[in-house]
C-alpha cells in the first residue's frame, strides 16, 4: 500500500480487513510502498516518511500481526531496488505504455510532471515487489487484477529467456478479495483525492458529523417522501457495516418514510463507531519506537527471503558474483 497518509474506511474494507483474515491461512508479506510514492512525489518527498509511519500504524491498528506476518517498508529492503533494474532489461516498452493507469494518472495529475522513466516503469517495480517473494497468490480486489496480469507476463518472459527447472519467478495467481462498494460523504467512491473520506482514526464526534453531511437519496426531499436505500450512499454504508436487523429497519423505514434520514444516519454512525473503536484502541497501544522495531524486524525477515530469490535471478541472468570473481 502506498504511503498516502492516514488510511480511510475504503482502504480498510477494500484491503486491510481482508489481509487480517488472510493471516490465518497464509504466510503473508505486507509492506508500505514508499518507493512507489516517489514515482509521483519525487519533486517533494517530504511527506513520505511521516506518511509511511501513519500507514504502518494503521496496518497494526487494523490487526496485521507482526508475530504471524512480515510487515515492512519497501525501501528498507534493498532487493526492491535491484530486481526492477534487472526486470527492466527485458520488459518491452509497449507493455508499460499500454497500462491503463499510466495515461489516466498522467491526465489526472496534471500538476505533476509524470513523463519520467520511474513513472513509466512503476509496473516493473510492482512486479518486482511481488516476484521477490515467489508468492503463490497476490490478494487484490477486482479492479487490480490487470496489474497482477502484467506481473505474470513479466515473470513468464523472464522464465522463457532464462529457463530453469523449477522456474525462478513462478507466476502468481490472483486471490480475489472482496472490495465492497464504499461511498464517501459526497456519494462518490471514498477516496483521499475527493476529500470525502472517513478516516480509520476519526473520533466518534467527527464520524457522526461527517455522516450528518453525507448525501442521501436525491428523491427524498421532504421527510414525508419515501426513499430507496439502494440508491442512497448511506444505504450502501448500512449494507457493509450494519446488522441484518438494522438493515431491515432501514429498508422498511426509508421506503415507507417511517424514519427520517437523520435517524438513519445515526444508525450508520453507530455501526461505524463500533467497527472503528477496537481499531483505534489498538492504534493507541503502539508507540512510535515499537512500530520502528516491528518494521526493522519485518525488513530483516523480508530481506532474507528476497535475497533467496535474487541469488536465483542473478544466477539465471549469468551475472557474476563477488565469490565467482567476475570472469
Ligand atoms: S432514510 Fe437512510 S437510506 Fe433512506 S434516503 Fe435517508 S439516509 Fe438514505
Amino acid at each position: 500500500m502506498r504511503p498516502t497518509g492516514k488510511l480511510h474506511l475504503g482502504n480498510y474494507m477494500g484491503a486491510l480487513a481482508n489481509w487480517v483474515k488472510l493471516q490465518d491461512e497464509y504466510e503473508c508479506y505486507f509492506f508500505v510502498a514508499d518507493l512507489h510514492a516517489l514515482t509521483t512525489d519525487y519533486a517533494d518527498p517530504s511527506a513520505i516518511v511521516p506518511n509511511t509511519m501513519e500507514v504502518a500504524l494503521d496496518f497494526l491498528a487494523a490487526g496485521l500481526d507482526p508475530s504471524r506476518s512480515t510487515i515492512f517498508v519497501q525501501s528498507h529492503v534493498k532487493q526492491h531496488y535491484e530486481l526492477p533494474l534487472l526486470l527492466g532489461m527485458n520488459t518491452p516498452l509497449g507493455w508499460l505504455e499500454r497500462v491503463p493507469s499510466y495515461k489516466e494518472m498522467q491526465e489526472n495529475l496534471t500538476h505533476k510532471d509524470l513523463t519520467t522513466y520511474g513513472f513509466l516503469g512503476y509496473p516493473v517495480l510492482m512486479a518486482s515487489d511481488i516476484l521477490l517473494y515467489q508468492p503463490k497468490f497476490v490478494p487484490v480486489g477486482q479492479d487490480q487484477q490487470a496489474h497482477v496480469e502484467l506481473t505474470r507476463e513479466i515473470a513468464r518472459r523472464f522464465n522463457f529467456l532464462y529457463p530453469k527447472e523449477p522456474a525462478v519467478l513462478p507466476e502468481p495467481d490472483v486471490l480475489l478479495t472482496p472490495s465492497p462498494k464504499l461511498p464517501g460523504t459526497d456519494g462518490r467512491k471514498m477516496s483521499k483525492s475527493y476529500g470525502n473520506t472517513i478516516q480509520m482514526t476519526d473520533p466518534e464526534p467527527v464520524v457522526r458529523q461527517k455522516l450528518k453531511t453525507m448525501v442521501t437519496d436525491p428523491a427524498r426531499v421532504r421527510r414525508t417522501d419515501p426513499g430507496n436505500p439502494d440508491v442512497c450512499p448511506v444505504g450502501d454504508l448500512h449494507k457493509v457495516f450494519s446488522t441484518p436487523e438494522t438493515l431491515a429497519n432501514v429498508y422498511e423505514g426509508c421506503r415507507s418514510a417511517g424514519i427520517g434520514c437523520i435517524q438513519c444516519k445515526g444508525w450508520a454512525a453507530d455501526a461505524l463507531v463500533q467497527v472503528l473503536a477496537p481499531i483505534q484502541e489498538r492504534r493507541a497501544s503502539f508507540t512510535p519506537d515499537r512500530v520502528k522495531e516491528i518494521l526493522k524486524a519485518g525488513s530483516d525477515k523480508a530481506e532474507k527471503r528476497a535475497e533467496q530469490t535474487m541469488v536465483q535471478v542473478r544466477s539465471a541472468m549469468q551475472l557474476s558474483t563477488e565469490s565467482s570473481g567476475g570472469e
